[in-house]
């Protein structure tokens, strides 16, 4: 039987705020356990939350720029439930009044364009991160309290694939609008998924589970595959899915069950009597709403139109903002924008995943790459020593120019010393002049290789070719 597959997600992504959710904590990645925390996002009773007005700018800038509405009033509710990561025993996180309301990602899966609505997004508090060792467990508060905006999308996403495509789409808007590092080693983006299979035909979803913290995208693309597999057997085999919490175990390839999936009644949401509502007029929301930057699709359609490079090119640069920036530095620096383009998909793209880098901290100035297009294509240098002039100043930084020269790399364009490498070549190699002289056209072309290796790639190949059919005609 054939089996329909439907999968909906709650991306939980950490802010790029300096300070925690309700307190003056910071928030940075790596200090010793505990040393980020003071009473409030300790827990203590009775001290004090205040709201981190940075955090709600950056969720509603998420909510403008993915069409989402944001209602005038919205407020924090206190979500109770019971864990050692979390000592007041409640998370405060919002319930019926999200900060904002539908809205919708564009993207693409398999060649085809897709929409993923949202039901909303909502901020809340993180919690503590228990760590487990031989002898003992201990709590690490560090991040708690950190701002967490939660997304939660309809369950609009058909296969395993498109999960993964709809993420990496979110994870690009999310990078060009700074509103999270999504440093996803660091824990900045955690994915909930839930996902069930219906016979084909079948109108009614079928039972879903739901697997929790889920901290990578191949780890979801895992999972889910995993999951919905066992759910078909599931079924197969006569039985029936329950509606449960699951985890994944990365080690093992399983999602195994956790608990039986909680109700929303069960946290016994009530709203938190130590926050005033946020109330936002239109002005501010007018205001944030101007200062979203241009996003991803816009930028891929603009670099194609502006710099008439071809549709996939401009996908691979404008999947990174920073690229994007760098990539139309050095194209307004050079006349040739898809030579340039083809050098940051190529050489420079390779070069820093070889080495882990980014493109902030590349030593190759757009400048200096708009320089080396233009000695390419004025003949200074052959397309060949062009990589190894790049490859020079991606390690050390350099003028194209003083590089080409140091390392006598300028291509011989003078036409009398080719002709003396086109002789030489000529007279080494009878058999091959002889070959050609009876219709072989192929042994033109072992004598251009031949030229080409006598100068050590430096002569210049048009060059070549002209001077050796004249030199050939003649003979
Ligand atoms: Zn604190
Ligand atoms: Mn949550």
């Amino acid at each position: 039987m054939k089996y329909l597959t439907t999968i909906g997600l709650e991306v939980h992504v950490q802010l790029r705020t300096r300070s925690k959710m309700f307190c003056a904590c910071g928030t940075g990645f790596g200090a010793p356990p505990n040393t980020q925390v003071c009473p409030v996002c300790l827990g203590y009773p009775g001290a004090m939350p205040v709201m981190n007005e940075e955090a709600i700018r950056l969720t509603v800038m998420t909510g403008l720029a993915l069409g989402c509405a944001i209602p005038a009033f919205s407020k924090f509710d206190r979500k109770s439930y019971f864990y050692p990561d979390m000592p007041k025993n409640y998370q405060i996180s919002q319930y019926d009044c999200p900060l904002c309301d539908g809205g919708a990602v564009e993207f693409e899966s398999g060649g085809q364009g897709r929409r993923v609505r949202m039901v909303r997004i909502h901020l809340e508090e993180d919690v503590a991160k228990n760590m487990h060792f031989p002898s003992f467990s201990g709590v690490d508060f560090n991040r708690a309290g950190v701002p967490l905006m939660e997304i939660v999308t309809q369950p609009d996403m058909g296969s395993p694939e498109e999960a993964m495509d709809f993420l990496l789409a979110l994870k690009q808007t999310l990078s060009y609008l700074g509103v999270s590092d999504c440093n996803l080693e660091e824990g900045n983006v955690r994915c909930d998924v839930n996902c069930s299979v219906r016979p084909d035909g079948q109108e009614e979803l079928g039972t879903k589970t739901e697997i929790k913290n889920l901290n990578t995208f191949k780890g979801v693309f895992h999972a889910l595959r995993h999951e919905l597999d066992r759910q078909v057997d599931v079924l197969e085999s006569g039985g029936r899915v329950t509606q449960e919490t699951r985890r994944w175990d990365a080690d093992q390839g399983v999602t195994y069950s956790m608990r039986s999936k909680e109700d929303a009644h069960d946290y016994r949401y009530f709203p938190e009597p130590d926050l005033m509502p946020v109330e936002l007029d239109a002005a501010t929301v007018g205001e944030w709403r101007a200062a979203i930057p241009e996003l991803p699709g816009a930028r891929r359609a603009r670099l194609t139109a502006e710099y008439g490079i071809p549709g996939y090119a401009a996908g691979v640069i404008a999947a990174d903002r920073a690229v994007a920036d760098y990539f139309e530095a050095a194209a307004r620096a050079s006349k040739n924008a898809k030579a340039v383009s083809n050098w940051v998909m190529t050489e420079m793209l390779r070069l820093l995943g070889e080495r882990g880098m980014t493109i902030g901290n590349a030593r190759v100035t757009p400048g200096a790459l708009a320089r080396l297009v233009s000695l390419v294509d004025s003949g200074v240098v052959s397309s060949t020593a062009a990589k190894d002039v790049f490859a020079a100043m991606f390690e050390s930084g350099g003028d194209p120019d003083a590089l080409v020269r140091e390392k006598g790399l300028a291509q011989v364009s003078d036409a009398s010393e080719i002709e003396a490498i086109v002789d030489r070549a000529m007279e080494e190699n009878p058999k091959s002049v002889a070959d050609f002289m009876q219709g072989k056209s192929a042994a033109a072309k072992f004598l251009v290789g031949q030229v080409m290796r006598l100068s050590r790639g430096k002569a210049n190949p048009k060059l070549v070719n002209e001077i050796l059919e004249r030199k050939l005609g003649a003979e």
